[in-house]
């Protein structure tokens, strides 16, 4: 939910557009390579398992913009900000846009989102995660399992 911070600019006169508007530099890989970096100091972990969580910090993080980019509507996502501003969509956006603000959210679109989001986003995702979970916990002495346990 990081990236999303960026809606707050919106209360301090940052455009959508801008740089550090809404799904801008928050959305970027530069952004979810800093946040990886970061947030892995905040785990007390070995070396090695401190690259995996770096790793996967930013694979979290990039994935937000990747999910955002699956969606039909607002200007797209700044992936290579701030090198490159453009705003880009994937090819297939299968995905209903959420819209900005709780009050709008709880609405009947905003029901209309969450089944979108539970169809194209949710589902899947829990499938991939099951096959995952399954998949390294027949590996116990990979890094993998080793850093899952090491942060539980
Ligand atoms: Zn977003």
């Amino acid at each position: 939910m990081l990236p999303d911070v960026d809606v707050l600019g919106f209360r301090f006169g940052i455009h959508y557009g801008d740089l550090w508007g809404h799904r801008g530099m928050t959305h970027s890989l530069i952004f979810a390579a800093v946040v990886g970096f970061l947030m892995s100091f905040r785990f007390a972990l070995r070396t090695e398992e401190r690259r995996a969580m770096m790793l996967l910090l930013f694979v979290v993080t990039a994935s937000h913009g990747a999910l955002d980019a699956l969606t039909n509507g607002g200007l797209g996502v700044a992936f290579f900000s701030p090198f490159n501003r453009e705003r880009y969509f994937l090819p297939w956006t299968p995905v209903e846009v959420s819209p900005i603000g709780a009050g709008r959210f709880f609405s009947g679109r905003g029901l209309e989102v969450i089944l979108s989001e539970m169809i194209w986003l949710w589902g899947p995702l829990i499938v991939v995660g099951a096959i995952l979970h399954w998949l390294t916990g027949r590996k116990k002495d990979s890094g993998w399992s080793s850093l899952r346990d090491s942060v539980r």
